[in-house]
């Protein structure tokens, strides 16, 4: 499988590291969409949202965890958290990840 966000989990594709522990790792958007733009991914390769089973609970529990952790390192005090599921939703990356963004005015609905 040539999966990128695998590579930058294990560290054969280059990226600008923002935090790793054994299961989930964190990094700088290439194309940032706001003045703070990171990624969140499990180690683990996982298709999209949809692709999870229940013995993925823990996982995302720690993805979501480290989002936290990540806001308060960060002192981000009002951010978005956001997955693209699937290609009409805007997944461009098969491999799931979460978007932490921060630092301008978010719409909602979201475009
Ligand atoms: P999505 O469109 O939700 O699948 O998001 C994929 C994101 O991955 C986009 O915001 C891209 O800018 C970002 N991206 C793609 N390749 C890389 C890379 N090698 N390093 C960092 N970010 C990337």
């Amino acid at each position: 499988m040539n999966c990128i966000f695998c590579g930058i989990a294990d560290g054969s594709v280059k990226s600008q590291l923002i935090y790793e522990d054994e299961d989930v790792v964190a990094f700088k958007d290439l194309n940032p969409q706001a003045p703070t733009h990171l990624l969140l991914i499990p180690r683990k390769h996982i298709a999209r949202l949809d692709q999870a089973s229940e013995d993925d609970a823990l996982l995302l529990g720690k993805v979501l965890l480290v989002a936290k952790k990540l806001a308060q390192q960060f002192d981000l005090k009002d951010f978005r958290l956001v997955t693209n599921n699937g290609k009409g939703a805007g997944q461009s990356v098969d491999h799931l990840h979460f978007h932490l963004m921060a630092g301008r005015r978010f719409l909602w609905p979201a475009g």
